[in-house]
C-alpha cells in the first residue's frame, strides 16, 4: 500500500484519481497482514484496488466525474465493493472517468482529462480512463471499472493492459450509476489474466439487489486457465475494410490472423453486413435510456443544487443546466427525443428492432465459432483535444467495442497485442458466448 501510495504521489500529474483513501488503506493493510498471519486471510488478501467514480462505496463521496454530484456520499456500498471487502482486498482511492461514463477519452470528467502514461499529450480512452492510467502506472494493481460500449476494454487498448467486460448478467449492478442500464456492467482492469479470473470469480454471482443477476453458479475462473483445445475463431470481413481502421493497426489484426493460422487455429472471414448500424442503434438506445436514467439528478435528491433558482421550476433547470457537462446534456436532449410521442417508433423502436437482428446474427457465428475477434478500437490514442470539438468522430471510437454490448451482453476483453510505429499500444478484442468468460480467459492467457 505504501508503494502504491507513493506512485499516486510521484504520478499526481496524470489525473487518474479523484481522492486517494490513504489512512485507511494502510489501516486496513495493517489488519490484513494479521489476517494472514493467522491463516484467515481472504483470496484477495493484499490486492490493492481503486474504483471508477460510478461505484457506490458507503460513507464515501460519489461523483461520476460531475458536478451535479458535488457533496454526494455514498450511504451503502455497490455489491461488488462487498464482495472485494470480504477477500479482504484493499481499496485505494476513487478514480476519474467520463462524466457518467458517457466518452471514450476521458475528456468529459468535470475534473479534467486523465493523461495517459505513455504520451501525456494523448489520451488514455475512456469512459473508465483513470482505472486504466491507475493500473498502467502501477498506482495500484487493478481496477474496476464499468462497460456500456467499451469504456473498460478500449481504455484498457490505449494504455496496454487487460479489460474484461463480462456477460451482462453475470455481475451485480447494485450500487452502479446508471447510464443505460440494458448495456451497463461492471468490469475489471489488471495487468495479468489470473487476476482478472479472479476478481471476476470474486465479483459474479447472484444479489438479492439486482434481479438481472443470473443464479448460474460462478466457476473457479482462476482454476480454469489452460487451454485444452483449438478454439475455431471468426473475425468479421467490415471490421478489416472498415475505412476508419488506422494502418498500423489493420497490419496488427491481419498478423495476429496468419500468426493464429500458423499455430493451427481455424480462423476465417464472415459477413457481418450489419457492422455500420451498430453505432447508431447504440447511441440512440443509450440516450433513450441515459436520458431516463439521469432525470433523478433534480437539485433535490442528490449533490448539487443551484443558488439562483427562483422557484421550484427554474432551480431544477439551473441545476440541470449548471450541474452537467455538455456531453451529458447532449445525450440527454438526444435520448429525450428519440423518446418523444411522435419519434418513439421511428428510433426508439426501431433502434430496439436492429439491437435484436445484431444479437441474433452475432450469436448465429458464435454458435459455429468459439470466437470473433478485432481490434478493440480502430487506433491507438489519439492526441488529447484531437475529437473533443466532433462528437460524431468519438463516437467512432467505440465501432467494435459496442458489439458485446449492443448483442446481448456477449462477454469480451481487450488483451495487449504489440505496438504501432509511434510505440502506442494496440489491443486485440476476442468476444465469446455469453457465460463463456473461462473460455475467454483460457484463450487471452495463451495468446499472451
Ligand atoms: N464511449 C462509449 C460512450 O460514450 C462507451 C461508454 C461506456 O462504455 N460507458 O457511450
Amino acid at each position: 500500500v505504501s508503494s502504491y501510495l507513493a506512485t499516486i504521489q510521484a504520478k499526481k500529474h496524470l489525473n487518474a484519481f479523484l481522492e486517494v483513501y490513504q489512512d485507511e488503506a494502510l489501516a486496513k493493510a495493517e489488519e490484513i497482514d494479521k489476517k494472514i498471519q493467522t491463516g484467515k486471510a481472504g483470496k484477495l488478501a493484499g490486492m490493492v484496488i481503486g474504483l471508477k467514480d460510478v461505484i457506490c462505496y458507503e460513507n464515501h463521496s460519489l461523483q461520476a466525474s460531475s458536478r451535479i454530484l458535488e457533496g454526494f456520499k455514498s450511504q451503502f456500498s455497490a455489491t461488488v465493493v462487498e464482495k472485494l471487502l470480504a477477500e479482504d482486498a484493499i481499496i485505494i482511492g476513487r478514480q476519474n472517468c467520463d462524466e457518467f461514463a458517457m466518452g471514450s477519452s476521458n475528456e468529459n470528467s468535470a475534473f479534467g482529462a486523465v493523461l495517459n502514461e505513455i504520451d501525456n499529450t494523448r489520451v488514455c480512452g475512456g469512459s473508465s480512463g483513470g482505472s486504466a492510467v491507475a493500473v498502467q502506472a502501477n498506482m495500484c494493481l487493478a481496477s474496476l471499472g464499468s462497460d456500456t460500449g467499451g469504456s473498460v476494454r478500449q481504455p484498457a487498448s490505449f494504455c496496454g493492459i487487460i479489460g474484461l467486460k463480462p456477460t451482462y448478467s453475470r455481475v451485480s449492478r447494485h450500487g452502479l450509476i446508471a447510464y443505460a442500464s440494458s448495456f451497463d456492467i461492471i468490469g475489471t482492469l489488471s495487468k495479468s489474466i489470473e487476476d482478472t479470473a479472479l476478481l471476476l470469480e470474486v465479483i459474479a454471482g447472484e444479489d438479492n439487489f439486482d434481479s438481472t443477476v443470473s443464479k448460474r453458479t460462478v466457476p473457479t475462473y482462476s482454476q480454469m486457465l489452460d487451454l485444452d483445445y483449438k478454439p475455431k475463431i471468426a473475425y468479421l470481413k467490415e471490421t478489416i475494410e472498415n475505412e476508419g481502421l488506422e494502418p498500423d493497426v489493420k497490419n496488427n489484426i491481419l498478423q495476429t490472423i496468419e500468426k493464429l493460422r500458423s499455430l493451427g487455429h481455424e480462423v476465417e472471414a464472415v459477413q457481418f453486413p450489419l457492422l455500420e448500424y451498430i453505432l447508431p442503434t447504440y447511441y440512440i438506445l443509450t440516450t433513450a435510456e441515459a436520458s431516463t436514467n439521469l432525470s433523478r439528478y433534480d437539485g433535490v435528491r442528490y449533490g448539487y443544487r443551484s443558488p439562483n433558482g427562483t422557484d421550484l421550476v427554474s432551480m431544477y433547470k439551473r441545476s440541470r443546466s449548471e450541474g452537467f457537462g455538455e456531453e451529458v446534456k447532449r445525450r440527454i436532449l438526444l435520448g429525450t427525443f428519440v423518446l418523444s410521442a411522435s419519434y418513439y417508433d421511428a428510433y426508439f423502436t426501431k433502434a430496439q428492432k436492429v439491437r435484436r437482428l445484431i444479437a441474433n446474427k452475432t450469436k448465429e457465428i458464435l454458435s459455429q465459432y468459439d470466437f470473433i475477434i478485432s481490434p478493440t478500437a480502430p487506433t491507438t490514442a489519439f492526441k488529447i483535444g484531437e475529437n473533443t470539438n466532433d462528437p460524431l468522430a468519438m463516437y467512432l471510437a467505440d465501432i467494435f467495442s459496442v458489439q458485446a454490448n449492443v448483442a446481448g451482453g456477449l462477454p469480451a476483453i481487450s488483451i495487449p497485442n504489440g505496438f504501432d510505429q509511434k510505440g502506442l499500444p494496440i489491443g486485440l478484442q476476442i468476444m465469446a458466448n455469453s457465460f463463456e468468460e473461462a473460455k475467454l480467459l483460457a484463450f487471452s492467457k495463451y495468446w499472451l
